[in-house]
């Protein structure tokens, strides 16, 4: 028995000295961990600065305005809701029954009302486990952080994850901090309203019980019931191995422990622990339709289902303005509207703009041809034509663009005027060898040339080019008829008498026409518009608005404004911007005189308006694959695109692209009433030719009708003819 006794009492002993050691252990490790950390912070606590809780964030959504033709008011058209993604919703702690915040007391910090930041024996254990983990004592496991609500509340809003003891004790000092100057409410409130909790079934995160509440239960956090206050508190911990969507039965087993915690605290009976433990869950699925949505909050408008070309052509120019002024990428450029904070405000004139999308939609107007083309796989596609259309004022404001045939389908889509390029064909002609001749005083209304392609050896090894129709015919012409009736062998001639890179030059640095240096210093990019890639549709109508304003560009643009939205900050102010003189008045008129006996006696004809002065050019690229009409009149200076995006076909052989775009805009364009006209120019003169030579015609001079001549410039005819000029060498 004594025997038996001893032994025992040596057990009793030995177990209690090793538990009373490991606890100096530990105590110990607690305190010279305690000791260092208090050290090492006060010595850093100078350099950390005192957190504060920041204001819910004003909201930073952002807007676009368009003009409302009858009430004269901008009427928001688009709105983009902040956290697109991420839902983050503040809650007012005073609407929260007290099961809900005990829930998160229960099992994130439970001794929460006593501690001052930090909980000093939750920290020591944590070391302690800690230690004894690495010590190799103990499984890894779940060791936790200690971290009080305070603690993890500065995490948040300091997003500093850098896993280090310095991060420690900056966590540790700002938390003492922030409860020195908020209350315990204050501190729950606003970790209340940030915490992370996972995501809904359709990708969008939760930031805050309320948006937890509506998210996963379709109801506020004033409605939540304690069963779902301890699911949502359960998940915190870790949102995705927590979360009771993906991952049901971890969830459940942190939600009973929580209840029973909660019981244990006394926070909730016995008969409601009991209740809940058996609570059925029903969580909301994409597509149920609860008393409160998480697409509700901060949404008081509604967008359109499809984005209108407006709204597409507004962002496009807004990324290219802040992605150059904040140099960030195409992504974070539409990050930044919808989380900035900006208004947009368009120029689009909403007549207009209906005008060009019912007629655009109206599928008679267009070829009903189908063009095939075979794809790098070797596969064959059949391809419906396609149109664009843009209209500008003569200050570069877009009035109305449509970048595709038919009602519009997809938000934010590929857009036929502003991001194909396509070859301009003869619509290049007026920005290229005549717009440079007549600037230069090159050649005139009526200097006579010879239809007849360059010799072979100038451009390629045989003769070039020839007209539409695969010939040349050898006679003589005046500059007015050969633009009017679009002859590619004389252009050609020019061009090569005046140089292609000086005419590149000049198209592109003046009539800022986008063209490649790379592929377009040629005759045939310049002459007949067989370019490498071409011009946008739009950029093609803002290189023709000099000929109808006398001579200045204004870079198209659909915004007027951008502002910020919080302040008075203006980033962009498009309507006070001043135009840039690229060509003389002089040479704006005579060109527009020029580009109106297209429309009059050229092949422009169908095009011709009966109130408005119209001038144009008609062009076709090669193979047919585009048909264009860029056309000018006392309003508006617009561009009509129809074509293939992929096709190479000869369907667009016998299309009028004249008819096409009078049935898109020009029949609107001639029932606008405004009192607008063309600029006048007093420095030109309207005078007679003589047919032969092709200057100002004297007395004895067959006449071959009347032309535009800067004043000042002319030459006369002598009687014998004599100045006849021959560029065909
Ligand atoms: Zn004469």
């Amino acid at each position: 028995m004594e025997e038996k006794t001893g032994k025992a009492a040596k057990l009793i002993w030995l177990t209690l000295a090793s538990v009373f050691s490991i606890s100096l252990i530990l105590l110990v490790s607690a305190v010279v961990f305690s000791i260092a950390a208090v050290f090492q912070a006060s010595e850093k606590l100078e350099n950390i600065s005192e957190i504060t809780i920041p204001e819910p964030e004003k909201e930073k959504s952002s807007y676009i305005y368009s003009l409302n033709s009858l009430t004269g008011e901008y009427d928001i058209i688009y709105k983009a809701t902040p956290y697109t993604g991420n839902v983050c919703i503040e809650t007012d702690i005073d609407t929260l029954p007290d099961y809900v915040k005990n829930a998160f007391i229960s099992i994130e910090d439970e001794r929460f009302y006593e501690h001052e930041g930090i909980d000093i024996t939750a920290t020591s254990l944590a070391v302690a486990k800690e230690v004894l983990r690495t010590a190799g004592f103990i499984n890894s496991g779940e060791v936790r952080g200690g971290s009080t609500i305070t603690q993890q509340l500065v995490k948040n809003l300091t997003s500093d994850d850098e896993v280090s003891v310095d991060r420690k004790l900056r966590e540790i000092s700002r938390a003492v901090s922030l409860e020195t100057h908020y209350t315990k409410e204050e501190i729950l409130e606003k970790y209340l309203s940030v915490i992370y909790f996972g995501q809904t079934e359709d990708g969008c995160n939760m930031y805050g019980i309320e948006a937890a509440a509506a998210g996963y239960f379709g109801k506020r956090a004033a409605e939540l019931t304690p069963a779902e206050a301890a699911c949502l508190a359960a998940l915190i911990q870790n949102p995705s191995v927590r979360n009771p969507l993906e991952n049901p039965e971890r969830n459940r087993e942190r939600q009973l422990y929580c209840l029973r915690k909660m019981f244990e605290h006394g926070y909730i009976s016995a008969e409601t622990y009991e209740y809940s433990k058996k609570e059925k869950m029903n969580f909301v699925h994409p597509g149920d339709e609860p008393e409160t949505k998480l697409s509700d909050y901060g949404n008081d408008f509604e967008n359109p289902e499809v984005t209108s070309w407006a709204i597409d052509t507004a962002l496009q120019e807004f990324c290219d303005f802040i992605c150059d002024y904040k140099d960030i990428s195409r992504e974070e450029g539409m990050q930044e509207f919808r989380n900035g904070g900006y208004e947009l405000y368009l120029t689009i004139d909403e007549n207009v703009q209906a005008e060009l999308e019912r007629n655009m939609a109206d599928y008679t107007f267009f070829p009903e041809d189908y063009a095939y083309y075979t794809d790098e796989n070797g596969e064959e596609h059949a391809e419906q034509v396609q149109a664009a259309a843009v209209v500008l004022d003569y200050k570069g404001e877009i009035k109305g663009i449509c970048g595709g045939i038919g009602p519009k389908t997809t938000s934010f889509c590929w857009n036929n005027a502003t991001d194909a390029r396509r070859q301009p064909g003869s619509t290049i002609k007026p920005l290229t060898t005549y717009v440079y001749g007549i600037e230069n005083d090159l050649i005139t209304w009526s200097d006579i040339f010879t239809d007849s392609p360059l010799p072979a050896g100038t451009a390629g090894e045989s003769e070039w080019p020839v007209n539409y129709n695969g010939k040349y015919s050898g006679s003589k012409y005046p500059v007015w008829q050969l633009l009017a009736e679009s002859f590619n062998t004389v252009p050609a001639q020019l061009c090569n008498m005046f140089g292609p890179e000086n005419v590149f030059n000049f198209t592109h640095d003046k009539m800022k026409l986008d063209l490649n240096p790379e592929t377009d210093i040629t005759l045939a990019a310049l002459s007949i518009g067989a370019t490498g890639s071409g011009p946008s549709l739009l950029n093609l109508a803002n290189s023709y608005m000099p000929f109808g304003n006398g001579g200045y560009y204004y870079k198209a643009h659909i915004l007027k404004r951008i502002k910020d939205s919080t302040s008075s900050r203006v980033y962009v102010e498009n309507d006070t911007r001043k135009g840039e003189r690229v060509i003389s008045e002089e040479t704006a008129f005579i060109m527009r005189k020029l580009l109106r006996k297209v429309i009059l006696q050229g092949t422009g004809k169908p095009a011709n308006l009966q109130n408005r002065e119209l001038s144009g050019k008609t062009g076709t690229s090669e193979n047919y694959r585009d048909v264009l009409f860029a056309g000018l009149t006392e309003d508006y200076v617009s561009a009509v695109w129809t074509g293939y995006e992929n096709a190479s076909s000869s369907a667009l052989r016998n299309v009028s692209s004249s008819e096409i775009w009078k049935n898109v805009f020009g029949n609107y364009a001639d029932s606008v009433k405004t009192n607008a006209s063309f600029p006048e120019c007093e420095t030109v003169e309207f005078l007679s030719y003589c047919a032969e030579s092709g200057k100002i015609a004297g007395k004895k001079c067959p006449v071959g009708g009347k032309g535009f001549y800067k004043s000042g410039k002319t030459e006369k005819c002598d009687i014998n003819h004599n100045l006849v000029k021959d560029s065909t060498h």
